[in-house]
């Protein structure tokens, strides 16, 4: 069962309480109800709901769930009364005996099959079309707290040489040890490391940021590797293949990215990946490259 909380406010004047919260940072999403989401940079996301017959603005909490009917005879039976039948095929809103105001919205996210938590899109990447940059992969809802994973792509996929694997790991390593030092960034950071293909790397950060929310911090990390003397952590006690690295490919590399990301910076194409629909292996299994 596919099912999250959160908070949620009913006003005669939606519109000036989004433009409210729009001042303080959020930023409005697309979240297939008449009612407007917004969502901060920590992945934190509320409703706001134009109401026409409310006396005053009513906060609540939003439980949206793909099991809805079962949920709505649930809280019926509770003793939750129906306020508002206008569209209950998507949503209705009740309330508690005690006076809580409770909308109960239909989740409408496509969910594989076997997937189940409604969170991985039905889309994958159309790597025929993808030009190096920076990209949103996935974002997950981890407790009450989301993860974002990006793709840091260096190379175009089967159009140009993949990465030197020797230059890759060097990369791996010096630009890990920048992120993990970096006073801003080193408690955002959850993961770095390279793709299978060697066409780039992931990364992945606490929150919910878009690719262009953190276009600095990619182009500075790949410049600081112009700065690298040596390559850290190249002991064996430190390194599961010590001998395999390449200090001055990867500044190639690095260099060759950097430029790049900065003679892009206004291409959207950099930060929106081209999809297509998801490949579907023969034996049903649907398939995920990250
Ligand atoms: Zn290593």
């Amino acid at each position: 069962m596919n099912i999250n909380f959160h908070p949620l406010i009913m006003s005669q004047n939606a519109e000036d309480i989004v433009s409210l919260l729009e001042e303080l940072g959020f930023e409005k999403q697309n979240n297939g109800h008449d009612d407007v989401r917004l969502k901060d940079h920590n992945g934190f996301f509320l409703d706001v709901v134009q109401t026409e017959n409310a006396p005053q603005d009513k906060t609540g909490i939003c439980i949206s769930t793909d099991r809805f009917e079962e949920a709505y005879s649930l809280l019926l039976g509770k003793g939750f009364q129906n306020t508002n039948t206008a569209d209950a095929g998507q949503s209705v809103c009740l309330v508690s005996p005690s006076g809580l105001a409770v909308l109960l919205c239909r989740n409408q996210k496509e969910v594989p099959e076997e997937a189940g938590d409604g969170l991985i899109p039905s889309f994958s990447v159309d790597h025929n079309e993808i030009v190096p940059g920076i990209f949103v992969s996935r974002e997950d809802e981890v407790g009450s707290s989301m993860i974002t994973t990006y793709d840091i792509r260096v190379t175009k996929p089967n159009k140009e040489p993949a990465v030197d694997v020797a230059a890759m790991h060097s990369l791996e390593h010096i630009i890990a040890t920048f992120l993990r030092n970096d006073p801003d960034w080193k408690n955002e950071v959850i993961y770095w490391g390279p793709m299978g293909c060697l066409t780039g790397f992931y990364l992945i950060l606490k929150g919910s940021r878009s690719p262009q929310q953190i276009y600095q911090l990619v182009l500075d990390a790949f410049r600081s590797v112009a700065d690298a003397e040596s390559v850290p952590g190249t002991a064996p006690e430190n390194c599961g293949h010590y001998l395999m690295h390449d200090l001055e490919m990867a500044k190639f590399y690095a260099a060759k990215f950097a430029d790049y990301l900065a003679a892009n910076a206004e291409n959207p194409r950099i930060f929106e990946y081209p999809k297509k629909e998801r490949l579907i292996t023969e034996d049903g299994q649907h398939f995920y490259d990250s």
